[in-house]
């Protein structure tokens, strides 16, 4: 890349197809970061962390970052955050959901990377996207709490906010500390679907529907427990049929 030249119109920054503008930003971000770098030819490549004095990744020290970031989380949320059964990515994107850091429409609008008609809802719902829409108001992706709700055997109505939703829902598992957990991921898992799904619309323009979204709720929650509780050694028909069943397992 160096040497097709990173610096504003080089070659390595030419793309088959038309970059979106919100992409032309980040290549334009990357360009910046990349104006004061040059590489010798003698030196071996190896990564660096900024963060620590010896140069070496270590998650205390990324901890520690993020827990002094400016914009500190509610200690009510902790229990969402940093959960070790849930794959890295999908924290951290937890993580900027409470801080509303997500590239949400209304988001990218702030930021002047998408104009005011480009804000529509990439469910095609007819409403504005912004985070409490996209994940808890949107009567499309409405639809895959009802059957997440249905499989869990819950008929209630869910708050519109995030930090009224996470509580009532993760709470809905009743007192047990195992159900509170698995309830917990069940949400997260639920949010991470649907951010996936609304990804895969907007790049795609691929649209699946309400149970394969569903399917894919109950598959990755089975993975992540699976992978975490040597106790859960159900097989996926069990979860799937009867996810409360599966709970103990989870302490
Ligand atoms: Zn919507």
């Amino acid at each position: 890349m160096f040497e097709a030249g990173w610096g504003i119109g080089g070659e390595a920054w030419k793309w088959r197809q038309r970059l979106f503008a919100w992409e032309e930003e980040l290549v334009l971000g990357c360009v910046g970061k990349l104006a004061n770098i040059f590489l010798q030819v003698d030196e071996v490549d190896r990564w660096v962390w900024k963060l620590h004095s010896s140069q070496s990744y270590f998650v205390k020290s990324a901890y520690s970052y993020l827990s002094a970031s400016e914009t500190r989380i509610s200690d009510s949320f902790d229990r969402f955050l940093w959960l070790k059964s849930v794959p890295l990515k999908v924290n951290i994107f937890v993580w900027s959901l409470f801080l509303n850091r997500l590239p949400t429409k209304d988001n990218l609008q702030k930021r002047g990377s998408i104009d005011d008609h480009q804000l529509l809802c990439s469910a095609l719902c007819g409403f504005s996207e912004d985070l409490n829409h996209l994940f808890f108001q949107c009567p499309v992706y409405g639809q895959l709490w009802l059957v997440i709700s249905k499989w869990l055997g819950i008929s209630t109505v869910l708050h519109g906010v995030v930090e009224a939703h996470s509580i009532q829902f993760c709470g809905l598992g009743g007192a047990s500390k195992g159900s509170t957990k698995v309830f917990t991921i069940i949400w997260i898992s639920v949010l991470y679907v649907i951010w996936r799904d609304r990804n895969i619309r907007i790049f795609k323009s691929v649209h699946e529907s309400i149970d394969k979204l569903a399917e894919r709720v109950k598959l990755q929650t089975f993975w992540w427990l699976k992978s975490s509780y040597i106790l859960f050694d159900f097989d996926y028909l069990g979860w799937q049929q009867n996810p409360w069943n599966c709970f103990q397992a989870v302490v």
